[in-house]
């Protein structure tokens, strides 16, 4: 922070620098208590000024418009509005870049635009009475991090024009990252300032009453945790049909913070479902190669080695049943798997990573996949309109990656996927077989994940809340 204060104060011209003083107390004290829209500590801190400063001694002797509203303007930002009012538009940019929201803004007359949908720099620049020669010159500047080739609705530009001339131009593209642009002997120098945000851990306890979402909500877990917890606890716990009354969880996870603001969670760290009475617990590991990934804390994975369904289906039009009429021959003939009835063209996933081992069309299934997997299982796959391309026999495949297209080749009745899940070659139901885990913590990490896993888990029973995880 020290830093940042000083280049600013040399950056401003010498005969302000008893203004850039009082300046670099407000921004000293302020930037130690507020770097949050907090108005309360704003306007405790801003009361330290020991004397009202006339906006005058703060106007640089440039500063034309002059207007009562610029010197009000400048006399409101330091007795008693709060800081995050400073700025023009957006909070945004005062909460980014502090020391700069406070000076230049009094200092200088900038001019904020946000971006609107389907601004382009050129659009804005235009707007801000600037010529394409500008936008070239600005793009060229930028041309190595692009960093303002992509603008969405939300970012704001700001601009500091003297004389029609642009001086700088500040483009806050987060609360993370920003950058200034300033106007230089021959061309533009460009400055990016990235933020990195403090991690801390906290913890959500709560009970179901009706559903998961309005409980979790109500528990205080945003909707992306309340994804994030099903998504890992997905493969144990249907969240749709198994949920009940009295069900309990507790979550950890991360929240990323600037100074006291949060602006925005991270992941998980553990997870408990308690549900119908049986426990399902989680955690995450990152292991040495990089790879994150959620494990029972005695290091199975949470992950089975296939998907329940190998389509996003609407409805399953037919179960498994090995004594039923067939619907297009009328004749009774077992049905070995499950029908998932879905639109032609649907995409059919692969349910496990394996190798295939027949691509083509066989008889009443029509074009059809059969996949290989470790434990001598097969998935097989029929009636689809199309299979994905640059796939064929011998093709390994990953759980998850499409393979072909709903459709109704073969014997068919409408279009639907017919999914067959093979142990031994003996037909299982894919509705209810026991799935197998995917990989478990390797062997070579188990003591490393042992302490993480032990060290999150008594987290999650002690119930403290926002201890940094890594104590250094
Ligand atoms: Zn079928």
């Amino acid at each position: 922070m020290l830093r940042k204060v000083s280049t600013l104060i040399h950056s401003l011209p010498k005969v302000h620098l008893a203004a850039a003083s009082i300046c670099t107390l407000i921004i000293g004290t302020t930037l130690l208590l507020l770097p949050s829209e907090e108005v309360e500590a704003t306007r405790s801190t801003i009361t330290l000024i020991p004397a009202k400063p006339k906006a005058n001694q703060h106007a640089p002797a440039n500063l034309e418009p002059s207007g009562n509203e610029t010197s009000e303007y400048a006399d409101a930002n330091l007795l008693d509005q709060p800081l995050d009012q400073t700025k023009t538009t957006t909070s945004e940019l005062a909460s980014t870049n502090l020391e700069e929201a406070v000076a230049p803004q009094i200092m200088e007359n900038w001019i904020d635009y946000d971006v609107r949908s389907g601004d382009s720099l050129t659009s804005i620049f235009k707007r801000a009475g600037l010529s394409a020669r500008d936008v070239y010159q600005i793009s060229q500047a930028t041309s190595e991090n692009q960093v303002l080739s992509r603008l969405y609705p939300g970012q704001t530009l700001s601009f500091l024009i003297q004389e029609g001339e642009l001086q700088k131009l500040r483009f806050v593209q987060d609360k993370l990252n920003s950058i200034e642009i300033a106007r230089t002997a021959d061309g533009y120098d460009t400055r990016i300032e990235s933020r990195t945000p403090d991690i801390k851990t906290h913890i959500v306890t709560g009970t179901i009453n009706s559903s998961l979402f309005v409980d979790a909500a109500r528990a205080g877990l945003s909707d992306n945790m309340i994804m994030q917890m099903a998504q890992i606890l997905g493969w144990d716990i249907d969240f749709a049909l198994d949920i009940r009354e009295h069900d309990r969880f507790r979550v950890l996870y991360e929240e990323k913070y600037l100074g006291d603001e949060k602006i925005g969670e991270g992941d998980i760290l553990a997870v408990e479902f308690i549900n119908q009475g049986e426990t399902f617990a989680a955690v995450r590991y990152t292991d040495s190669k990089g790879n994150n990934n959620y494990f029972t804390p005695d290091g199975q994975s949470m992950r089975k080695a296939f998907l329940r369904s190998p389509v996003d289906f609407r409805r399953i039009s037919s179960g498994f049943n090995p004594a039923r009429l067939h619907p297009v021959l009328g004749t009774k003939r077992p049905h070995r798997g499950v029908d998932y009835a879905a639109k032609t063209g649907t995409p059919i996933k692969a349910s496990g990573d394996g190798k295939i081992i027949w691509r083509g069309t066989k008889g009443g299934y029509g074009r059809a996949i059969i996949i290989q997997h470790g434990g001598n299982i097969t998935t097989l796959y029929a009636h689809m309109s199309g299979y994905k391309s640059g796939l064929s026999t011998g093709s390994r495949v990953k759980q998850g990656q499409v393979i072909g297209y709903v459709g109704m080749s073969g014997l068919a009745s409408g279009p639907h996927l017919h999914y067959e899940f093979r142990v031994n070659g003996v037909h299982k139901n894919p509705m209810t077989v026991k799935l197998p885990h995917a990989e478990p913590v390797p062997q070579s990490e188990q003591a490393a994940f042992r302490q993480q896993a032990s060290r999150l888990m008594a987290m999650l029973d002690g119930g403290t809340t926002d201890i940094a995880l890594n104590g250094n």
